[in-house]
């Protein structure tokens, strides 16, 4: 695979076609890193697309399409992810090396899909037909995350986030800063 994300901003978006006045509203400043990833991550994302066989539009794009792309990047993952049966299971901070496999990170594909879902919307999709915004990438990323977890001996939690793998509260931001600084595990 040839992956030049590195190099700096070479005018890749040459092919710019005016973009639709959407409800954005414009913005006076040059690309964020955020913004200028979110462009790269949906340049990237439609070519998966473009790239399938048959190809899919953008409109037909499913969950199950956003599912597939990200199980299409953990190739290309650097996360070490220790399989059930390797002596480094749990381990946060391995001794040797091993031959499982590498992953995405939890955290990559959560912020990718934060940024893909707002750049699908940015680029006209409809939101009530949001593909990333879809049950079932949510499950897939809690799936992810709370495997990730138990392999790597990394509790996600440290995020400022509400998440709280224990119990599935449905939306209760309260009350979660247990910032356990003494839980030894
Ligand atoms: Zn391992």
């Amino acid at each position: 695979m040839m992956s030049n994300t590195k190099g700096k901003d070479a005018a890749e978006g040459s092919s710019s076609r005016s973009p639709l006045p959407a409800a954005t509203a414009p913005v006076p400043q040059p690309l964020s890193r955020y913004e200028s990833q979110k462009r790269r991550d949906w340049n990237t994302f439609g070519q998966y697309l473009r790239n399938q066989r048959p190809p899919v539009a953008l409109p037909q794009c499913n969950g199950g399409h956003v599912l597939d792309f990200l199980r299409y990047l953990d190739q290309f993952g650097k996360t070490k992810v220790h399989m059930q049966g390797c002596v480094f299971f749990g381990q946060p901070e391995p001794p040797g090396p091993c031959s499982c496999p590498l992953r995405q990170a939890w955290g990559s594909l959560d912020a990718l899909i934060g940024r893909l879902r707002a750049a699908y919307e940015e680029n006209g999709g409809p939101p009530e037909a949001n593909p990333f915004a879809s049950g079932a990438i949510r499950v897939y990323l809690r799936e992810v995350r709370d495997s990730q977890a138990k392999a790597r001996g990394i509790p996600y939690t440290k995020k400022k986030k509400k998440r709280n793998p224990i119990i599935n509260k449905p939306n209760h931001d309260h009350h979660d800063q247990h910032s356990s600084s003494f839980t030894m595990q």
